[in-house]
């Protein structure tokens, strides 16, 4: 059968990552959040006094770390340098600083050489802001998951509780509006839907049936 190319694209809290990962489980084919290696770049700049404003401190750090994902007992995990930083990317100060980061030019064509590398075999599902209009714009299948700003914000703020993290409703909602904001608005990979992605809104859908959705339309690019 085919190894596909997947893109799945849409603003935080959409359900992105879980359902890429069920996906790329369900498909055996490698799961790429990209996501995850712009929040490195990240909390190595915070590490390193890096202001997200000095793009050529960026882009000197994005020559010099080392991004990696592994599994450990069916767990994925990001390494940062060698060192799972895996909670500690996830943290709402880091989820802001990288935002403001990600829209640094040299930044993101360090990361997309990477992730075009990663991907390049086919057989993996990527997601992020961009995969369908930039990183794989003849990606073989591509999504672009919406879902109204107050539900998102929810799934962040239990997402973030059920880790223990201290959050709070109405901040974290402020918060994926504004990280939205800037993603939406930068000038370098804006998040935007590829004219040839199908569209899910998962405001009012569960995983099972975005998932179901999801598979009919690969599969009708498995057998093409
Ligand atoms: O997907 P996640 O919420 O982990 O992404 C964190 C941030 O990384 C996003 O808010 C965005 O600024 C940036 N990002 C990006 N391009 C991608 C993936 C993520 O700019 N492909």
């Amino acid at each position: 059968m085919k190894k596909l190319i997947i893109a799945i694209d849409g603003p935080s809290g959409v359900g992105k990552s879980t359902l890429s990962k069920v996906l790329s489980h369900e498909l055996g084919y490698l799961n790429l959040d990209t996501g995850a290696m712009y929040r490195c770049v990240a909390l190595a700049a915070s590490r390193q006094g890096i202001d997200a404003g000095d793009y050529d401190a960026l882009r000197q750090l994005c020559d010099e770390i080392v991004i990696e994902f592994a599994r450990n007992k069916g767990e994925e995990l990001v390494l940062l340098n060698g060192e799972n930083v895996s909670a500690e990317i996830r943290s709402p100060e880091i989820s802001l600083l990288t935002s403001a980061v990600a829209a640094c030019p040299a930044v993101r064509q360090s990361m997309v050489a990477r992730q075009r590398e990663l991907g390049a075999g086919g057989g993996v599902v990527l997601e992020g802001r961009d995969i369908g209009t930039v990183v794989f714009p003849h990606a073989d299948v591509k999504f672009f998951l919406k879902a109204s700003a107050e539900v998102r914000g929810q799934r962040r703020f239990l997402e973030l509780q059920a880790k223990g993290v201290a959050v709070d409703l109405a901040r974290t909602v402020a918060e994926v509006e504004a990280r939205d904001a800037a993603d939406t608005n930068r000038t370098t990979s804006p998040l935007r839907q590829a004219a040839d992605a199908v569209v899910i809104d998962t405001t009012e859908l569960g995983i099972a049936q975005v998932m179901e959705r999801m598979f009919s339309v690969i599969a009708d690019h498995q057998q093409s």
